[in-house]
């Protein structure tokens, strides 16, 4: 049995849902303590308490100690059990976070499998539907990971009621990741999304947005979610080289200006389009566990992130020292990640 401290590091769900998808995908039971010790609300939400018991169920695993609120809890996996399963977070917590943590393991599956997830589908502080499908998942497809990803409803917080369905095809020829360059631009697109908000809110950003990147009309476009549960606001920025794309993000909330809205994700965007290194800070801490359990690779990011050097440790807990980070100058590090000896 390992255990792990759950306030180290980052101290919040990364160390959580990292562990949780280590011990399903490698057979090792695990008790998880101090979860979420570093947060106001510390303990197991809404979205965490939903990934625990995803992780379980995708392992055939026994839970102790998962509740609301509950501070440790422990897994006892079997293997990983490809399948047909639905989670519902039954709130706006994040359903890509849900994902993130069943992903790993259903990669390692015995066959295909759909997971269905409900919930929060565009949530600050989390990767947004876009990120996965345009700047997550290619990466994995690179490494040999088939895995679609289809937005069926979005769910803004705080209303939730949106649902993602994930195909997800096991991990056969593992290949290794080089993302050391961009490669040259391929193409550029921002779109601010209304969900039950006036029209001229989107527009308001995408002016911002074509002033602060100098985009030009054509590359901003304000659009409408016809059907959801509430009230929601996203922009997204995103910017596609031949090797990787990165996608920025920000959400409107009542009384934030819409300009200040846009302003942030294009901020966000303009720092990776000022860097050299081809991996930003989100998409780098996501791509270390799937390299971890395939073939490995290496890839140049810019400074890592709190999420990065905790899940670095997580894995080193589960798999040995696996990941080196190397500083080439203050804001581009090269990351390594050895491939996964079984
Ligand atoms: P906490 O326990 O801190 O309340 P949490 O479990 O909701 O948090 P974190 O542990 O902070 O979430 O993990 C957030 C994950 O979402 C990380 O993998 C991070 O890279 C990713 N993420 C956060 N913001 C973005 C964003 N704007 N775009 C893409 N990914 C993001």
């Amino acid at each position: 049995m390992l255990t792990i401290d759950g306030s180290f590091g980052e101290g919040g769900g990364q160390i959580l849902r990292t562990s949780l998808a280590l011990s399903a995908i490698t057979g090792t039971p695990v008790r998880i303590e101090q979860i979420r010790a570093k947060r106001p609300k510390p303990g197991l939400q809404r979205q965490h308490l939903v990934a625990v018991q995803a992780a379980a169920r995708v392992c055939n695993g026994q839970l102790e100690g998962a509740a609301l609120g509950s501070r440790e809890i422990t897994l006892h996996p079997q293997q990983p059990v490809a399948g047909d399963y639905r989670f519902a977070i039954g709130s706006a917590g994040s359903a890509s976070l849900v994902l993130q943590t069943v992903l790993p393991v259903l990669l390692r599956a015995d066959g295909p499998s759909r997971v269905e997830i409900s919930g929060g589908t565009h949530n600050p502080l989390a990767p947004p539907f876009e990120f996965l499908r345009d700047a997550f998942l290619p990466r994995l497809a690179e490494i040999g990971a088939q895995v679609e990803l289809r937005l069926v409803r979005h769910g803004f917080y705080p209303a939730g009621g949106g649902t993602i369905i994930a195909q997800i095809q096991p991990l056969a020829q593992a290949k290794s990741l080089d993302l050391r360059e961009r490669g040259r631009f391929v193409s550029r697109r921002a779109e601010a999304w209304v969900a039950n908000l006036p029209i001229a809110i989107a527009e308001r950003e995408m002016r911002t947005v074509q002033s602060k990147l100098r985009w030009s009309a054509d590359d901003c476009h304000a659009r409408v979610v016809e059907s959801c549960d509430g009230p929601g606001n996203v922009v997204i920025v995103t910017v596609a080289h031949q090797r990787v794309t990165e996608v920025t993000s920000a959400f409107g909330a009542v009384r934030v200006p819409a300009e200040d809205v846009a302003r942030r994700a294009a901020q966000e965007m303009r720092r990776w389009l000022e860097a050299e290194a081809p991996v930003g800070e989100h998409l780098a801490d996501q791509l270390l566990l799937p390299l971890a359990i395939a073939a490995g690779g290496a890839f140049r990011t810019v400074r890592p992130s709190e999420h990065l050097t905790t899940n670095a440790a997580v894995i080193a807990r589960f798999l040995g020292e696996r990941v080196t980070l190397r500083e080439l100058c203050p804001d581009d590090w090269l990351v390594g990640v050895a491939p996964d000896p079984g």
